[in-house]
C-alpha cells in the first residue's frame, strides 16, 4: 500500500520518537545475583556420553573412570639384546674367575613366545622387547659377555642382580588399575596410554551443540564487500571460535538483520536444533532493540535477566526456553566476548564435561588513575609489562566497542561497583586472559604509525619479541619518564619553536630519530575547488565557503597543532568534529561526511585522496637511558640503521631520518 506524504512523515516522526526513547532496564541485578538466578535453572551436568575412535576424542572430556583391561608390559619384558639367566649362576663372576654359561638352542627375538626353560649353567640369547623364558631373572647386557664359539657358551666377569634388566609384567600399567578419571581432557598422552590398553574407541562426554547468531541491520558477513554504514559481523566469528575453545560445538546461523518475524523463526530452529543458544546484538532497551521481545515470547520459564550491574556488559540477557539455557549478549564486541567468558563459557565446559577453568591471577601496579562508574562493577581490560620492582598493568584505551581490546589484553582488573576510581599507583589483582606468553623484549608505548610495524617485524627477524601500547605521543612521554617502557614514539611539535620532538627530552631520556611524515591538506580526488591548487590556494579556498565541512583532529596530537597554525585562529565549519587519527579523517572525507582535512600522505593514498603537501612531520623514538643496553634496544636500533629495513619504511611514504652512530 502506497503511503501518502502525511503518512510518511507520520511515519518517519514516530520512528524518530521510538529511537529518542531510552526505555529503563527493568531491573538491573548485580552480576553475582545474574549467575545465581541463572545456576539455579541451568543443568550443568555432563551431557551424555558417545563413543569416538581414539583420534576423533582428542580434546574431549572422559565420560567415565578408565579401568586397565589389561597389563602393560603384558608380560615380563627384556630391556636390552643380551641373554636371560639366573642370577645365582653369576655370582662370584670377575675377570680372574670368569662364569661360563652354555647357550640354549634357541633365540627370543620380539612377539615370539619362548620355548626352552633356563636351566641352572644355561642362558639364552634375547633381543629387546623378547618375552623373559621360563626359569630366567635376570638379562645381561650383550656387551658384558664373551662368546665362547664351541659351546656355545658366554663368558661373564661380573655377576647380574636379581631383576636386572627385566621389565615386569603389569609394572607400567596394571590390570585392573584406574588408569583415567572422568573429566580428564584427553590428550595425545592418555591417547597413547588408552592404546596401549588395547581401546580402539572410547566413551566421552558429548559436546555441547551451541547456535550462534548475530542481529544488526548494519552486519556484513566477513568476505563480502562492506557497503557504506556497515561492519563486519565479528562477534559471529569469536564467539564460535570461544565456543570451541569451551570444549562446545558451534553451529552458526549467520547474521540477521534486526527483522522480529525472521529472527524469531532463527532463534527458534537454533533452540530446536541445539542444547545452547547465544544471539549477540538487539539487547541495549531503546532504540532498535528487539532481541528481549522475541525472547519474552519464546517459552517458559523465559527471562531471568536482563540488565546486570556490569561494564562492560550491563545489556546482557540471560532466559531459559524450557530447558535450553539461551543467551543475549550485547552488540560491542568486547561487551560481547566478555560476557560470553563470566556467563556462557563456564556452562559450555560443564555441560562438555570439562572442569572449571581455574583463573589464573597475577598482583601488578596500575601508574595511572581509572575513572569508574559508581554502580556497577567495572571490568577494564589490562597490557602487562615488566617493571623494575614488577609487573604495570595499563587499561586498554579501547572502549567496549573495540574488536581489538580483548584479543590485545594479557588481563583484566575489576573496580568494585562502590568505588569512582582506581587511583593512580594502586596495587590490583589481574585475572590473566589466554595462555601466558612470555614477557615481551621490548615494550614501545607512545603513537603508532603503520611504519613501526615494519621496524618491529624486522626485530621479530632478530628474535626480539616487542610489545606495542598505543597510548598516544603524549602518553609515550609519561610512560618513558616513568621508566615504564623502552622506547616511545612520539611526534610533537614545540608550539613556540616549530621543532619536533626535542622538547621533550628530560633527563633520563634519550631521543633517537625515526622518520619524516609528509603532511598535507587532503580533500576528495576531483573535487574542483582544491584540484590543481597548493595547500595554500586550496586552503584559501576553504575557509571562504561556509559550505564547506573540515574535519580537525585531538587536542594533543602533533596535527591539531599544525591545523591550528594554518587557520590562525579562524574556526571553519567541522572544525569541532576531532577524530584521533589520520587513518580517521582519510575515511571521513572519503565517507563525504567531511571535504578536507590534515592527515599524512600514507593515510591519504590508502583511501584513494587527493593529497597537497604542507610539511613534514618528525616521528622519533624516546629511548630510555637506564635500559639502552638490553639487547632489544640496541636490537632495535639496528633495526632503525638496517637500509632493508629503511626502504621498507620509504616504501610506506616514509623518509627516513639520518640515524646518528650511538
Ligand atoms: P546492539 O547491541 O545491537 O545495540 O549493538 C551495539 C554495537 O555493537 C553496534 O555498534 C553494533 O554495530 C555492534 N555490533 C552488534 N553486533 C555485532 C556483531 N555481530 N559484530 C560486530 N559488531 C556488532
Ligand atoms: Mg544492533
Amino acid at each position: 500500500m502506497a503511503l501518502n506524504q502525511k503518512q510518511r512523515s507520520a511515519a518517519i516522526l514516530d520512528a524518530v520518537r521510538r529511537a529518542a526513547r531510552q526505555e529503563q532496564f527493568l531491573e538491573v541485578v548485580s552480576a553475582a545475583e545474574a549467575r545465581r538466578r541463572f545456576e539455579a535453572c541451568v543443568d550443568r551436568s555432563p551431557l551424555p556420553p558417545q563413543s569416538l575412535p581414539l583420534a576423533a576424542a582428542l580434546s574431549r572430556a572422559l565420560a567415565a573412570d578408565v579401568i586397565a583391561p589389561v597389563d602393560a608390559p603384558p608380560f615380563d619384558r627384556s630391556n636390552v639384546d643380551g641373554f636371560a639367566l639366573r642370577a645365582a649362576d653369576t655370582v662370584g663372576a670377575s675377570d680372574s674367575a670368569p662364569k661360563r654359561l652354555l647357550l640354549n638352542a634357541e633365540v627370543i627375538a620380539c612377539g615370539v613366545r619362548p620355548a626352552i626353560e633356563v636351566m641352572p649353567g644355561t642362558a639364552t640369547a634375547i633381543a629387546t622387547g623378547g618375552v623373559i623364558p621360563r626359569g630366567a631373572d635376570a638379562v645381561v647386557m650383550i656387551e658384558q659377555t664373551e662368546l665362547i664359539e664351541g659351546g656355545p657358551a658366554i663368558d661373564l666377569r661380573r655377576p647380574a642382580a636379581s631383576g636386572q634388566l627385566i621389565s615386569y609384567a603389569g609394572s607400567d600399567i596394571a590390570r585392573g588399575e584406574t588408569l583415567l578419571r572422568r573429566g580428564t581432557q584427553v590428550g595425545s598422552r592418555e591417547v597413547g596410554m588408552l592404546a596401549a590398553c588395547g581401546f580402539a574407541a572410547i566413551d566421552v562426554v558429548r559436546r555441547p551443540h551451541v547456535a550462534v547468531l548475530s542481529t544488526g541491520d548494519e552486519l556484513v558477513e566477513p568476505g563480502q564487500p562492506l557497503r557504506p554504514g556497515g561492519v563486519y559481523d565479528s562477534n559471529g566469528a569469536i564467539i564460535a571460535a570461544a565456543i570451541v575453545e569451551a570444549g562446545g560445538d558451534p553451529v552458526s546461523f549467520g547474521a540477521f538483520p534486526d527483522e522480529e518475524v525472521a529472527l524469531e523463526l532463527a532463534m527458534r530452529s537454533a533452540l530446536d536444533a541445539c542444547d545452547i543458544v547465544v544471539l549477540s546484538g538487539g539487547t541495549s532497551k531503546g532504540a532498535g532493540d528487539l532481541s528481549h521481545r522475541i525472547v519474552s515470547r519464546l517459552g517458559k520459564p523465559g527471562i531471568l535477566v536482563h540488565g546486570v550491574a556490569l561494564k562492560p556488559g550491563k545489556p546482557l540477557c540471560l532466559a531459559m526456553i524450557g530447558d535450553k539455557p539461551l543467551i543475549v549478549l550485547p552488540g560491542f564486541p568486547t561487551s560481547a566476548i566478555f560476557t560470553f567468558h563470566a556467563f556462557v563459557a563456564p556452562l559450555i565446559r560443564a555441560r562438555a564435561g570439562l572442569p572449571p577453568e581455574a583463573a589464573r591471577t597475577v598482583t601488578a601496579r596500575v601508574p595511572v588513575r581509572i575513572a569508574s562508574e559508581l554502580g556497577r562493577e567495572e571490568f577494564v581490560l589490562v597490557s602487562l609489562v615488566a617493571g623494575e620492582d614488577g609487573l604495570i598493568a595499563f587499561p586498554s584505551g579501547k572502549g567496549s566497542g573495540a574488536v581489538t581490546a580483548f584479543s590485545q589484553a594479557d588481563g583484566f582488573l575489576a573496580i568494585d561497583a562502590l568505588a569512582s576510581a582506581l587511583d593512580a599507583d594502586s596495587s590490583a589483582e589481574v585475572t590473566l586472559i589466554g595462555e601466558t606468553e612470555r614477557a615481551p623484549d621490548l615494550v614501545i608505548m607512545g603513537s603508532h604509525d603503520v611504519a613501526l610495524d615494519v621496524v618491529v617485524g624486522a626485530l621479530a627477524e632478530r628474535g626480539f619479541s616487542a610489545r606495542t601500547i598505543a597510548v598516544g605521543s603524549l602518553g609515550g612521554v609519561h610512560a618513558a619518564s616513568r621508566g615504564e617502557c623502552d622506547v616511545a614514539p612520539v611526534h610533537l611539535v614545540d608550539p613556540a619553536t616549530g621543532i619536533y620532538n626535542k622538547h621533550l627530552l628530560a633527563p633520563g631520556l634519550a631521543l633517537v630519530p625515526g622518520w619524516r611524515r609528509m603532511q598535507g591538506f587532503v580533500f576528495r580526488r576531483g573535487d574542483e575547488r582544491f584540484e590543481g591548487r597548493s595547500a595554500d590556494g586550496a586552503l584559501k579556498v576553504a575557509l571562504a565557503d561556509a559550505s564547506i565541512l573540515m574535519v580537525n583532529r585531538n587536542a594533543g596530537s602533533g596535527t591539531r597543532v599544525l591545523v591550528d597554525g594554518l587557520l590562525c585562529g579562524a574556526r571553519p565549519p567541522g572544525y569541532a568534529n576531532q577524530p584521533r587519527s589520520h587513518n580517521a579523517v582519510a575515511a571521513a572525507i572519503a565517507q563525504k561526511r567531511a571535504d578536507w582535512g590534515v592527515a599524512i600522505e600514507p593515510a591519504a593514498r590508502m583511501y584513494g585522496l587527493g593529497f597537497l603537501p604542507i610539511a613534514p612531520e618528525h616521528y622519533d623514538f624516546l629511548l630510555v637511558k637506564a635500559r639502552c643496553e638490553r639487547p632489544a634496544v640496541q636490537a632495535f636500533l639496528e633495526a632503525l640503521r638496517d637500509e632493508k629495513t629503511r626502504a621498507r619504511v620509504r616504501a610506506l611514504g616514509m623518509e627516513p631520518a639520518h640515524q646518528p652512530s650511538i
